[in-house]
């Protein structure tokens, strides 16, 4: 089996779907890796690197896109030099990726029409099994450092208490709302950079984690009543219901130095917690980093392109943060994907079980179909 991977050419993506050390996997089980002359070099892995690891450079992107499966990072799209990703992907070809199911059904439904076999990393069940799979989780570990080195690099203050010559600089305080996987690791953070942290979740089960972390769980007087739904994630609340937690919220921001927002809800827009006069309320230099930037957004007032200030306050939007540490975000992408691969194909060869959780779960696109059906109904919606 052939796997390709291509350069990334969403404007700003630094990742590469395989590193070296995941090329030398694959080819050790038996796979041909192709790799676009250049992919990796914005992740810090240059062409020599994938040759010694066993790897063909391939210059001509669409001898990559002809692959029997091709890894990406982001959707394919559209080519600079002209044409699109899907048509170039052969009928019956695997496509493995973030496929952005929920946000661009039509993108599937396009995937079935080309005959491809796509599987969409963000569909990955979150069970035990799956664990060393899970793409998202992994993005978000980086994420969630990510947004408190933007922070810390922003904010006016260290994030220490340091007691010096000089006088007592007292510790920042830091309030991570959100605590999923990315919330939890930027209290993981701040608490290492000597930061204050509160977290808060609308699901209880957090606040053992929380607290795990050095940090302490911060309690509305909400009734949130069923909070999560059976995959763990967190259920949409009503509108009367965010109202109140805006209102509860903008009440805490105040003592706050740094305000992390994480908070999301599959295939919804994200809640809105802080409004504009809970931003008013903050303090001149404080900063929010908006982690849910590109689902519309945790603050009325972020904008998903660049960093403003309003009322004094710096808004950052966290759009696409793995990006900013390329290296690492995709080393540990090409794990998941290189152990999703050799799930697919113990042998070298591909072996679809559509019985399987982890392979019927994560399949996007099959035999000309969505396969997902939550997908399917939406492009169908779409197409009107
Ligand atoms: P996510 O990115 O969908 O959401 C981030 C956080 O925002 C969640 O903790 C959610 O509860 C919270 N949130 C949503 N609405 C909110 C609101 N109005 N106010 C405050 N917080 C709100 O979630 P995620 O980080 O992907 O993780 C979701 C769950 O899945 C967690 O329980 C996580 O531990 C679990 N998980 C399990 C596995 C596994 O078992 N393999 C792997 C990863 C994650």
């Amino acid at each position: 089996m052939i796997i390709g991977v291509p350069v990334e050419t969403t404007v700003g993506e630094r990742r590469v779907a395989l590193t070296p050390d995941a090329v030398k996997t694959l080819t050790g089980s038996g796979m041909e890796v192709h790799v676009e002359a250049g992919a990796g070099v914005e992740a810090g892995f240059d062409d020599a690197a994938y040759t010694a690891a066993g790897a063909r450079i391939e210059a001509d992107a669409a001898a990559i896109f002809a692959a029997d499966c091709v890894v990406k990072v982001q959707p394919p799209g559209a080519r600079p030099g002209g044409g699109h990703e899907v048509d170039a992907l052969r009928k019956g070809a695997l496509l493995v990726g973030f496929l952005r199911p929920l946000d661009e059904p039509e993108l599937a439904a396009r995937l079935a029409s080309q005959g491809v076999t796509a599987f969409s990393m963000e569909l990955m069940p979150r069970i035990t099994r799956a664990q060393s799979m899970d793409a998202l989780s992994s993005m978000s570990t980086i994420a969630g450092y990510r947004a408190v080195i933007l922070a810390a690099g922003a904010l006016p203050k260290i994030f220490p208490m340091m007691v010096t010559a000089a006088g007592t600089i007292q510790p920042a305080r830091a309030f991570v709302i959100g605590a999923g996987v990315a919330g939890l690791q930027a209290i993981a953070t701040a608490r290492r950079l000597g930061a204050v942290v509160e977290g808060y979740d609308t699901r209880p089960a957090v606040r053992e984690q929380v607290e795990s972390l050095g940090a302490r769980f911060v309690e509305l007087d909400l009734e949130t009543g069923d909070a999560e739904d059976a995959g763990g994630y967190a259920k949409a609340q009503s509108e009367a219901f965010y109202q109140r937690q805006r209102e509860e919220l903008g009440k805490r921001l105040a003592g706050s130095d740094v305000v992390i927002t994480t908070a999301l809800v599959p295939g919804q827009r994200a809640p809105l917690l802080i409004d504009e006069a809970a931003v008013q309320g903050m303090r001149p230099g404080s900063v929010i980093v908006d982690l849910a930037a590109e689902k519309g957004g945790n603050c009325a007032c972020t904008d998903p392109e660049r960093t403003i200030r309003a009322h004094g306050v710096y808004i950052i939007p966290g759009a696409n943060l793995p990006s900013d540490i390329p290296a690492n975000a995709s080393q540990m992408y090409a794990k998941n994907l290189t152990t999703f691969l050799k799930h697919l194909a113990p042998e070298g060869e591909i072996v679809l079980d559509l019985e399987d959780e982890i392979t019927r779960g994560a399949m996007l696109a099959h035999e000309g179909r969505i396969t997902n059906e939550r997908v399917a109904t939406m492009a169908e919606g779409a197409k009107g």
